[in-house]
């Protein structure tokens, strides 16, 4: 499975990344879910509420109205990223936690430096485990 993103998406993450360092950031990616491919035509920063360096969540509100407008204009909800920073992009026991709640959906972790990012990588759940997805910039 892949999710592909436009190189100024990845841009815009690793920018709200970088910015929120040293804590998590989080956001929203909108966009299509093809056959073994996850589009995204969409990022959406989100604040994360918690303003932790360990754990994110996402202003309900904002996840709410961006969900209603992305589903006028044809879009879905297709992954949700956060930052880690100083530590790897692995899934956290805590994101396996939340994955539960979103299942079908991609999830984008960016482990963060303190001005660099040091990897990137996504992981859906399915079928009750975790696949890693191919990330693609196009
Ligand atoms: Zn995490």
């Amino acid at each position: 499975m892949e999710l592909k993103l436009s190189r100024d998406g990845l841009k815009a993450i690793d920018g709200h990344a970088l910015k929120n360092f040293p804590r998590e950031c989080c956001g929203l990616l909108l966009g299509k879910f093809e056959k073994n491919v996850i589009e995204v035509k969409e990022v959406v920063e989100a604040e994360n509420v918690l303003g932790s360096p360990v754990a994110f969540e996402a202003d309900p509100e904002l996840v709410f109205k961006a969900i209603k407008r992305a589903e006028k204009s044809g879009l879905e909800l297709v992954g949700i990223y956060h930052s880690h920073p100083n530590i790897a992009a692995y899934v956290s026991a805590r994101d396996s936690e939340m994955m539960k709640l979103w299942p079908g959906v991609a999830w984008l972790i960016v482990s963060t430096a303190k001005e660099r990012v040091v990897e990137r990588k996504a992981y859906m759940l399915k079928d009750g485990g975790i696949e890693e997805l191919e990330i693609v910039a196009t």
